[in-house]
């Protein structure tokens, strides 16, 4: 699937109404396991995105993309802003639109700017299956979904979440649910 302007906006204008709708769910997550403001991190920096690219022209998609992650890096305090920042700026790099580029290209911002590997109970539990998904053709909501969930049972060893320990085992990973809608809603713009 290949993402033109049109479809770009349509993938964030989606993703912002599901973040508004589950604001309220993704910090009661980040409540027994982090600091209880991933929703509202989230709701946040998404309400500077759809300013930044409401009514605006864009010459291409990498411009788009370009928009979104100086919005997300500037208005979203704590570590999912500049992860996500990062993911849509490595995005933007590969100036293309086709999603076998582009999740692989999120996944290697996400990692260079916070160091995680599978299994530490972050977005990269969600990401880095989705990457490789995509690049075999079969990314899927199912895997999508089976990929948070999986989240769950990990104890986390990087991000805010390392604080409480063995504590964090039991609890579904905020950022990697948020990841989940993000790139759910990026398949159903291909539909
Ligand atoms: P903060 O933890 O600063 O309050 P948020 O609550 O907005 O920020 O985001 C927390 C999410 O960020 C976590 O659920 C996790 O998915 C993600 N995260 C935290 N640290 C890392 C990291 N080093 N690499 C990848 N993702 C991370
Ligand atoms: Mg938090
Ligand atoms: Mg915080």
């Amino acid at each position: 699937m290949t993402l033109d302007v049109e479809k770009t906006i349509k993938w964030m204008d989606d993703f912002n109404a599901e973040i508004q709708a589950q604001k309220g769910y993704l910090s009661e997550l980040d409540t027994p396991i982090g600091d209880g403001d991933h929703g509202n991190n989230m709701a946040r920096g998404m309400e500077a995105v759809h300013e930044a690219l409401d009514g605006k022209e864009f010459n291409s998609v990498s411009d788009v993309l370009k928009t979104i992650a100086m919005s997300l890096i500037s208005k979203v305090g704590g570590a999912a802003g500049p992860l996500y920042g990062t993911a849509f700026l490595e995005m933007s790099k590969t100036n293309s639109g086709d999603i076998k580029d582009l999740i692989p290209a999120g996944l290697a911002g996400i990692e260079r700017r916070g160091n995680a590997t599978e299994g530490e109970k972050t977005m990269v539990d969600v990401w880095k299956p989705a990457a490789e998904a995509v690049s075999a053709g079969k990314l899927t909501s199912k895997l999508i979904d089976e990929s948070v969930e999986k989240t769950r049972d990990m104890q986390a060893t990087k991000g805010r979440a390392s604080y409480v320990g063995e504590r964090s085992i039991g609890h579904i990973d905020p950022g990697s649910m948020s990841s989940g809608y993000l790139l759910k809603t990026l398949l159903k713009v291909g539909e």
